[in-house]
């Protein structure tokens, strides 16, 4: 009697541990929160907590229309030549000349929640630099391709920004030739298809 009983004891225990690794399962990856995962990326650029968020209503893709440069080169730019307080943008993202590529960096008007500098000088472009988030992308992509890795970089800070500022969505990502008659972002930069990589990318992370 004792041999049948073993063999039909043997299923019941593969399903047990079978059950058991699922579990596990499940544990690793609900460990794996999206906020644990996204918490170093969005701390090394969220401003400080005594700053309260701007209520955002756009995020407005620039490209620097050189070939390099870095967060500094457009600050000293926006400061000498323009007369401004110092870099229009919130962000500047590298291409890698002499930036790291793909490179994020907040700038002093996101850790302010300071007004941007960024979509232009008429009264219909005042709302966007009112509450547009302007993102400069290192590079000329009238005239030269934008890396697939880069664009990527570009849809991760939307990404991380549309999640942690609640008055924003992808439908709010604009190119700057959306809001005023200029090349910029350059015609390589396709605004529907970041969007559509941000959603991706918030769909992917909902799913973890
Ligand atoms: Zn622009």
């Amino acid at each position: 009697m004792s041999v049948p009983h073993d063999h039909a004891e043997r299923p019941a225990r593969v399903l047990a541990i079978l059950a058991t690794i699922g579990i596990a399962i499940v544990i690793v990856v609900l460990v794996r929160s999206p906020s644990a995962n996204d918490r170093p990326e969005w701390v090394k650029i969220a401003p400080p907590l005594e700053v309260p968020m701007h209520p955002w209503q756009w995020i407005v893709i620039h490209h620097s229309g050189t070939p390099g440069g870095d967060t500094g080169s457009i600050d000293n730019a926006h400061l000498k030549d323009r007369g401004w307080e110092g870099i229009g943008y919130h962000f500047v993202i590298g291409n890698g000349r002499p930036m790291e590529r793909g490179r994020i960096e907040a700038t002093w008007r996101w850790r302010c929640q300071y007004h941007g500098a960024h979509a232009g000088s008429m009264p219909a472009q005042a709302a966007y630099n009112q509450d547009g988030i302007g993102i400069c992308v290192i590079g000329d992509y009238q005239t030269s391709q934008l890396d697939a890795f880069v664009e990527e970089r570009v849809a991760r800070l939307c990404a991380l920004l549309i999640q942690h500022v609640p008055t924003l969505s992808e439908q709010h990502i604009v190119g700057h030739r959306d809001i005023r008659q200029t090349a910029c972002p350059g015609a390589n930069v396709d605004i529907n298809r970041i969007r559509y990589l941000v959603r991706s990318q918030l769909a992917l992370t909902a799913a973890k």
